[in-house]
């Protein structure tokens, strides 16, 4: 007889809630990771009195007020507003596009100026259904905006000309006639005082955790552990590559402590040109107001997933979707096996949506039951 009734592989953020409304739905559940820590990217440490982002900024937002209770449940939330700052050879921009932006770039101050300047450049570039990530910059915010904050740090970052990637990627950022630097749209944004671990913990007070464990290296010995097993990592890991490898680009980060109280005034600093090998620095501390002697920072070099080993962004072009969707096709004859999460779905989610996903999967698995 199996000791629990889910083996969750993978303590990060989408295994996590399922484990929490697994225990309130009375399942038992053991969590396992091959990580030493339980909270997959949204884990954080504290150095002098500072939370470190340790995989990247982590930023809540969302649209949704039922998720936004949800996260309130485990923890109390700032009034930080995400508002990174884009630094061109020196020159700086507010981000995301907006009239601050569009000033700075044309010494123009009303919404209408930016229009017709955006508009002439639209119409110079010739394009009318946007087919790759450049026709669409172009599209949306002009020449020049594209050329000094957006070619440079896209092609950086995906590691392939903007020509060859789709469009839908700059499609997350808001472009806006106001004089409002929101990075994000949604009406509910903040980050967890003292960090995102605590949510974690809360979550899987009452699951069983098994860290610095490798389902891959003995998965008959784990799935005996439990009747189904929700399994979160990457799907061409779990049938041992055997269609392909799913691709993904990546990051790498580098961590340094200074000794001053601020040292960009800001939290997150996007370097858009091409030539400055990272794509942003991260000062912790402004996350939180800090107000510490000292401060931390980190920069972020994309790299190619091979450098890292670390799957960070799924390069969501159709190859990839199709070949993502032929593992789901073989999942779906394990009648044990549930999925999800970013890396399982192949998703480019934020955290809102990884929560999201896993309330869907918990209520279809729980209310059957
Ligand atoms: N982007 C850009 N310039 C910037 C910031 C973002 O061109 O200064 C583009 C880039 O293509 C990036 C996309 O917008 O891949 C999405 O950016 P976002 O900040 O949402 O990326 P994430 O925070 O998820 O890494």
């Amino acid at each position: 007889m199996a000791k629990y009734d889910f083996l969750i592989v993978g303590a990060g953020l989408f295994g996590s809630v399922f484990a929490y409304e697994a225990a309130c739905a009375k399942k038992t559940c053991l969590v396992i990771d091959r990580r030493n820590a339980v909270g997959g990217n949204i884990r954080g440490e504290t150095w002098d009195g500072i939370n470190i982002h340790l995989y990247g900024a982590h930023i809540f937002h969302t649209k949704d007020a039922e998720l936004w209770d949800y996260v309130n449940r485990f923890a109390r939330f700032n009034h930080y507003v995400n508002s990174p700052i884009a630094n061109y050879k020196g020159e700086i921009y507010n981000l995301p596009f907006n009239m601050n932006t569009f000033s700075r770039m044309w010494n123009v101050s009303t919404p209408s100026e930016a229009r017709r300047i955006i508009q002439q450049q639209q119409q110079a570039s010739g394009t009318e259904v946007p087919k790759n990530l450049e026709q669409q910059a172009i599209r949306l915010v002009g020449h020049d905006v594209y050329e000094k904050l957006i070619k440079g740090y896209t092609e950086k970052q995906w590691g392939r000309p903007c020509t060859e990637l789709p469009p839908s990627i700059i499609k997350r950022l808001p472009v806006r006639y106001t004089y409002d630097n929101n990075y994000f749209n949604d009406p509910y944004q903040g980050i967890p005082l003292g960090g995102y671990n605590q949510i974690i913990d809360a979550l899987l007070e009452k699951a069983d955790v098994e860290l610095g464990s490798d389902y891959h290296h003995n998965r008959d010995f784990w799935n005996k552990k439990a009747s189904k097993v929700l399994y979160t990592g990457a799907l061409d890991a779990l049938f041992d590559y055997s269609l392909g490898k799913l691709q993904y680009r990546s990051i790498r980060l580098e961590n340094r402590r200074l000794q001053t109280d601020n040292f960009q005034g800001v939290a997150v600093m996007n370097y858009t040109d091409r030539e400055t090998p990272y794509t942003r620095i991260i000062e912790h501390k402004h996350f939180e107001f800090g107000t510490q002697d000292v401060t931390w920072i980190s920069y972020e070099y994309p790299c190619s997933y091979e450098e890292t080993e670390e799957p960070y962004y799924p390069i969501g072009d159709e190859a990839n979707v199709v070949l993502h969707q032929k593992y789901v096709q073989i999942a779906k004859q394990h009648e044990n096996l549930l999925l999800g999460g970013r890396l399982a779905e192949y998703a480019y989610y934020d955290m809102d949506k990884t929560i999201a996903s896993a309330l869907k999967l918990a209520r279809s698995v729980f209310e059957k039951h």
